[in-house]
């Protein structure tokens, strides 16, 4: 979910859904426990009671906003929650989702993830209309959307509402009667469905962004919910139609790169074997341009490891943790203030003398966005001893901003942007710097299968902007 107007754009988000579980919404807190990584400012669970939603939000991790207490209070066998990636500037627990309302068809509640990149001229539409919103978010939108439909059916509602939208959706929605989930026509953000059973027998299902929920909650994975597609269950079993104009696929190739957690499965791939895939056709790039000789192959902990694994077992080099990394902290883009993100580095990776002394190392990394944190951590590598160090990304250049739901900088900040790769290497205090090519990172996803966004890394956005690239991205956190 995106704050609106665009000071701000920090983005990616975590959703899960629940049904027909006697414990709904500890399998929603355990789900989201393992999301957690898709944002970290609030976190929030609707459940179903006898069609009566009960609500908990706040800010925080899922931990801090959840005890038993708590969970003991969200009674009823269907739930749904949201994890949600920080926001400075705004009133944070007024855009802490899930957003809930009572409409003229019951109580309805919204947990999304990714940007509506039409929002800002259809909320300008909508208040023409009479609308009133509370908050500065774009998912307010879904709901003034559903409010303003005569059908009292709620599927149809949507139907019509989502079909206006355009960008990035990945939605878990509760009624009085029914869990939906439902994906924008592109399927930029993931969004999976298992099965649950409860220890009553009980059939469920569930509903989260990454299969990883479903690992930690015993649910079985059983597919995609489609792009395109809006899938419901309620007392009569499990329905599902599509809606709006076929689109040409354009999955998110940075959660491969970078956003989702290695033990998911992403688009049908698994995020591990793709990270790993891209590290060895950049060891295959880099034998085929010469560059062989050198040491130990290490990886920046954790995001680089699958790729240095990969880059390892195909150069032949060992692999070796010469960075070892604080596990107390979270991820260093959390943190919002340019002086908690300087120590950050520090704090969260430390260089080992006794791997690194006199080495010729080359450092794995899977993205490469101001530079920066790459900068800090190949001068704490020499610190530590290394004789070279030679930088490798496990992505391409990453020279455009992300309207659809990842938090890059504006187009200034990105380094890749502004700067060659010589210069970058310069500035980075690399020995060389190689990225995999973008044909490398493709391949890697498999993606002659099927469409990936890579606006990141090609500039191609697969929808109108509706103006948003002409205005500040807002204040970049450090990544
Ligand atoms: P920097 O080049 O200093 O901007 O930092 C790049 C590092 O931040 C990469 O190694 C990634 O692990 C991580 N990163 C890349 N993209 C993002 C993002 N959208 N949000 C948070 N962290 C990111």
């Amino acid at each position: 979910m995106k704050n609106l107007p665009q000071k701000q754009w920090k983005d990616e988000c975590g959703v899960v859904g629940v049904w027909n579980h006697k414990d709904a919404s500890r399998i929603a807190y355990l789900s989201l426990y393992a999301i957690q990584h898709r944002g970290q400012e609030s976190a929030g669970i609707v459940t179903l009671e006898d069609g009566q939603q009960h609500v908990h939000k706040g800010l925080g991790l899922a931990s801090e906003v959840f005890d038993d207490a708590i969970l003991d209070r969200l009674k009823g066998q269907a739930a749904i929650g949201h994890v949600r990636y920080s926001t400075t500037g705004f009133n944070q627990m007024a855009n802490a989702q899930p957003l809930h309302s009572n409409l003229l068809n019951g109580p309805v509640a919204v947990a999304h993830n990714g940007n509506i990149v039409n929002a800002g001229p259809v909320k300008e539409r909508l208040k023409s209309e009479g609308s009133i919103f509370q908050g500065t978010n774009d998912t307010e939108v879904i709901l003034h959307l559903v409010a303003k439909h005569p059908s009292s059916d709620l599927v149809e509602c949507l139907k019509s509402g989502l079909s206006e939208l355009e960008g990035a959706f990945s939605l878990t929605i509760l009624s009085h009667k029914a869990l939906i989930a439902a994906r924008d026509p592109q399927g930029f953000r993931p969004l999976v469905l298992g099965k649950i059973t409860d220890g009553e027998g009980r059939n469920g299902f569930v509903v989260a962004s990454e299969t990883c929920a479903f690992d930690l909650v015993g649910a079985k994975y059983v597919r995609e919910i489609e792009p395109g597609e809006i899938w419901w269950v309620d007392e009569t079993g499990e329905h599902s139609v599509k809606f709006g104009a076929r689109r040409a696929r354009s999955s998110c190739v940075f959660e491969h790169v970078y956003f989702a957690r290695p033990d998911s499965v992403v688009f049908g791939e698994s995020v591990y074997e793709v990270r790993k895939s891209a590290g060895r056709l950049l060891a295959e790039q880099d034998r085929k341009e010469g560059l062989t000789d050198f040491d130990l192959v290490i990886p920046v902990p954790d995001s680089g490891v699958p790729a240095a694994l990969g880059y390892s077992a195909a150069s032949g080099k060992p692999f070796e943790l010469g960075i070892i990394r604080n596990h107390y902290i979270g991820r260093t883009f959390i943190q919002p203030h340019q002086a908690v993100r300087d120590v950050g580095v520090k704090i969260k990776l430390n260089p080992q003398t006794a791997v690194l002394k006199g080495k010729r190392v080359v450092v794995l990394d899977d993205s490469l966005v101001r530079g920066t944190t790459s900068k800090k951590i190949i001068a704490l590598i020499r610190a530590a001893g290394a004789k070279e160090v030679h930088l490798r990304i496990a992505a391409p250049p990453t020279v455009s901003p992300c309207y659809y739901g990842v938090d890059t900088p504006e187009k200034s900040q990105l380094i890749a942007a502004v700067q060659t790769q010589d210069e970058i290497n310069k500035f980075v205090g690399a020995d060389s710097l190689r990225y995999l090519s973008l044909d490398g990172l493709l391949a890697a996803v498999k993606g002659e299968k099927g469409g990936y966004c890579a606006a990141c890394f090609d500039g191609r956005y697969p929808t109108s902007l509706f103006g948003l690239d002409l205005m500040p991205k807002g204040n970049v956190r450090g990544l």
